[in-house]
């Protein structure tokens, strides 16, 4: 007899795979293997729309579990891993896929070994790996080479892929534009994402494909990606070797699903751009002081995008936007005391003295 209690009557959201189970591959029988993941928050950006004069909605994808998208496509990767019999599952990660991973595995009882380029990651996202009992390997090389061995591993032993090649990872990851389409009763004009291996922006356009298919949406938004301009393979149309960026969570030369990013665009009428590091972080300081959602590097990206484009006069007043906002601010912390001269913001100081804070404060007494 199973020994896991059973969600009976409740509202609690139930994981991405329960809640779309008829639009995904599982059946009764399939071992769902679930942390609570998706049903994250869309909320409306009033300082984003007053800047850009569009109707700005902000997905913030770092409610999830592990704080990433990432888990949306995990629980589908790690329960198709499972219910095919796997025992161990691998990856390549700039971070984040390595938190997700580890953190399923621990709650599948399975092992989780990730390759992450040595030096290269978060801290909020190697503490994450080690919590969850990931065997974590730091790889003398980028990510790219940290893939192609973990295909390698995949294609010779007993170890399951869980990286986006894997076309579960981008079944689970379809779910937020379903729930993006809940909220909105329609899809937007334009959605934009942050691109590393364009895993998620794919999944964007196959969920969007899929709600125009059943007659819930009558558009399909023009897709809208960003890299780094230091890591913007897509953007410059050949792989780029070393690619350099302060967002290591998009720092991918060589990403997995160019192709079907590349349809995805033609089929959107959509855009790849690339924004330099400077923009990204005073897009990461405007989203987390002029709105209230701290981000991670890499996902203030979409933010910076926005606001090139409807200063380029490309996204146009009253356009209904989504910005995919793919990771928590608490992952990667250290940007944020960052001033732009490269100085720590250092806190101040004071003493045990009420007159001393009010006065320093600038408060006058009523
Ligand atoms: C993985 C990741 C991305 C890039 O997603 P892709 O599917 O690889 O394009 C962007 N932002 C964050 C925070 C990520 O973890």
């Amino acid at each position: 007899m199973s020994t896991t209690p059973q969600i009976r009557e409740s509202r609690q959201w139930r994981g991405v795979i329960r809640e779309y189970a008829d639009r995904l591959d599982v059946t009764d029988a399939t071992p769902v293997v679930t942390l609570g993941e998706g049903g994250t928050p869309l909320l409306p950006a009033p300082a984003l729309s007053a800047r850009t004069g569009a109707k700005v909605w902000v997905k913030f994808e770092g409610m999830n579990p592990t704080g990433s998208f990432k888990d949306r496509g995990m629980t589908m990767a790690v329960t198709k891993g499972v219910e095919a019999g796997a025992k161990a599952i691998i990856c390549a990660s700039t971070g984040n896929t390595s938190a997700s991973a580890a953190a399923y595995a621990a709650h599948a009882g399975i092992t989780a070994a990730v390759l992450v380029p040595e030096g290269k990651i978060a801290m909020g996202k190697l503490s994450q790996a080690i919590a969850h009992n990931g065997r974590l390997l730091q790889v003398r090389g980028n990510f790219d080479d940290c893939l192609e061995i973990a295909r390698e591993l995949a294609d010779n032993y007993p170890v399951h892929l869980v990286n986006s090649v894997n076309n579960d990872r981008i079944e689970g990851q379809k779910t937020a534009a379903f729930e993006v389409v809940e909220v909105l009763r329609e899809a937007p004009d334009f959605h934009i994402v942050p691109v590393g291996n364009a895993g998620n922006y794919t999944a964007y356009h196959r969920g969007y494909t899929e709600e125009l298919q059943r007659g819930v949406t009558t558009k399909m938004p023009r897709m809208f990606g960003f890299q780094a301009a230091g890591s913007a393979p897509i953007v410059l149309g050949h792989v780029v070797k070393n690619p350099d960026t302060i967002a290591s969570a998009i720092r991918i030369g060589n990403p997995a699903s160019w192709e079907l990013a590349i349809a995805a665009r033609e089929n959107s009428d959509g855009y790849f751009g690339a924004i330099d590091d400077a923009r990204i972080l005073e897009a990461q300081r405007i989203l987390s002081s002029e709105v209230g959602i701290f981000v991670e590097p890499a996902s203030a990206i979409s933010v910076a995008g926005l606001l090139e484009q409807a200063e380029a006069g490309v996204i146009g007043q009253g356009a209904t936007v989504v910005l995919t906002v793919t990771g928590h601010g608490l992952k990667d912390p250290q940007w944020a005391l960052r001033t732009a001269d490269g100085s720590d913001i250092q806190p101040e100081s004071v003493a045990v003295d009420t007159a001393e804070i009010a006065d320093v404060l600038g408060l006058a007494k009523a």
